[in-house]
């Protein structure tokens, strides 16, 4: 932590003026604030014939123009919400069907030189205990969560610092592919590692590409120019708006075929925010053809000896949530939602019905938890506070109760099927049938290696019933399906 100061100096180094300004349109971004003001407000009462139009055009899977967004926002009739909340559902299950993915955060260094009023890591937290894994502490929690749990997605997770530079990120990453832990029936490891991780230069994101990372996330915390400069301070790396707000076109410039975009609500107007988010997402389409692989948007959650959380005006309802998520799935229908475990149960439940697509399980973010097999929460070695510690057994067990199909395959992004292909696929529907399959074929041999004896029980009837279906639906698949799942 010594040479936080020098490092804070030294900003120009660390961001290149030329990886900003080669984006910016005459200098300006494309967070046009009054033109997005402008839009909530001309499209302030919509009348249910002009929603009924958009939602029509939502279910043939296109990104919603800004204007239609705007209307969907501005609803305020309680029975067009819930036509809303049920086309959202449409919408999901023609492009996911009744597949759901789970992953878990694995959170290797909680030392940061930012000052994000809202972080339990940010610098000026002198009462957070602080720790960065070692490359075999890195094994040792993979252990667990590849070879006891059964995971096989992981987001990892990195403060800003000097010694978590790009370097000791591509360890990390490494390391968490080569572990391979012996199950019952065969080996557990990990197939996809997701980032979220500090905004970078092409360089140093070229060199996340050559270690075979998934999805790289970042979020822009709040679209909002004023906020963001308020609730990251001057003088840290990330006060640079544009640095964060650019970041995904460098990573797709760099080669990084799927990016994960977010905010973190509660920060300022969520309509606004939404709004935000679909102005990148088209800026992304629009510059690379292809728009965000995954969408998140954490809730404010308490975080150990952050006053900022309990204080701000901007705190999210429940209700208003549920409205978001589904405007979200409407405005952009191709893309990945992710629900994570700040969210409590029952919330998570509903949200899955009408958007999400992905969500953790077995959640720690402790530095280090999994593998110090601690099962309370720690806050003061977290940053924040989760609603939900339900095991993955338990978080299986109750979608396959609600007929979700928890797909385990990772198959995607090592046959090609990652940016604009997967994103013509998704649109088309096409992904849906397709990878039906392999979620039968993983789902079996996940419950084969790491399910309890009821969950196995429940995993089994709803494979029955998927079998039956893909016999109905697609014939020609169903004897190679039939076949590799008998090898099983
Ligand atoms: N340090 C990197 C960064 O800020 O981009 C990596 C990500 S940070 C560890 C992960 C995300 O957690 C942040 O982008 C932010 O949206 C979210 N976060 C931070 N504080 C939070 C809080 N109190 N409640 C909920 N989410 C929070
Ligand atoms: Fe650091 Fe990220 Fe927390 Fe900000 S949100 S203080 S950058 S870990």
């Amino acid at each position: 932590m010594e040479n936080l100061f020098t490092y804070s100096t030294e900003l120009s180094k660390v961001i290149p003026e030329e990886e900003i300004t080669r984006y910016l349109d005459r200098g300006k971004d494309f967070i046009n604030e009054q033109e997005i003001w402008d839009k909530l407000r001309k499209n302030a009462s919509p009348s249910s014939s002009r929603i009924r139009e958009i939602l029509k055009k939502s279910l043939s899977i296109q990104t919603l123009e800004p204007d239609e967004t705007a209307c969907l926002l501005n609803v305020e009739n309680e029975d067009l919400w819930e036509e809303i909340f049920e086309t959202a559902g449409k919408v999901k299950k023609i492009v996911y069907d009744n597949r759901i993915v789970t992953f878990a955060p694995l959170y290797c260094s909680s030392y940061c030189i930012n000052n994000c009023l809202y972080c339990a890591f940010r610098r000026e937290n002198n009462l957070v205990k602080r720790r960065k894994l070692s490359l075999e502490e890195i094994r040792e929690e993979v252990e667990v969560l590849a070879g006891e749990i059964g995971h096989k997605r992981l987001i990892v997770v990195y403060g800003e610092h000097p010694t978590t530079d790009v370097d000791y990120i591509r360890e990390t990453i490494r390391t968490i592919y080569e572990v391979k832990v012996k199950t019952k029936n065969g080996y557990g490891s990990i197939r996809r590692v997701n980032v979220n991780a500090p905004p970078m230069s092409r360089e140093d994101l070229r060199k996340l590409k050559d270690v075979g990372i998934g999805t790289f996330q970042v979020f822009q915390e709040t679209y909002h120019h004023e906020t963001y400069k308020r609730v990251h301070p001057e003088g840290t790396i990330k006060s640079d708006y544009h640095w964060r707000l650019y970041c995904m076109h460098r990573a797709l410039e760099a080669g990084i075929d799927d990016v994960g975009i977010g905010v973190l609500f509660g920060l300022y107007d969520w309509r606004f925010e939404v709004m935000g988010l679909l102005y990148h997402t088209r800026e992304l389409e629009k510059s690379f053809g292809v728009g965000p692989h995954t969408i998140s948007f954490p809730r404010l959650e308490p975080a150990f000896n952050t006053p900022f959380v309990q204080e701000t005006e901007y705190r999210v309802s429940d209700k208003d949530f549920k409205k978001l998520i589904a405007v979200i799935r409407l405005s952009v229908p191709y893309t990945g939602m992710i629900i994570t475990a700040r969210e409590p149960k029952e919330i998570r439940q509903e949200m899955i019905k009408i958007g999400c697509t992905q969500t953790d399980a077995s959640t720690k973010i402790g530095i280090g938890a999994y593998s110090d097999r601690y099962n309370e929460q720690e806050a003061e070695r977290q940053q924040f506070i989760l609603g939900d510690t339900r095991s993955l057994d338990e978080v299986v067990r109750e979608f396959a109760q609600e007929g979700y199909l928890t797909s385990f395959c990772t198959a995607g992004y090592r046959c090609g099927r990652t940016g604009k292909c997967i994103m013509e696929l998704l649109k088309s529907g096409k992904e849906a049938k397709f990878c039906k399959l392999n979620a039968i074929l993983t789902f079996r041999e996940w419950l084969d290696d790491f399910a309890s004896d009821r969950t196995k029980e429940i995993g089994e009837k709803l494979i029955t019933q998927e079998m039956e279906e893909v016999r109905r639906q697609i014939p020609t698949a169903y004897p190679k399906l039939l076949a590799y799942y008998q090898r099983i």
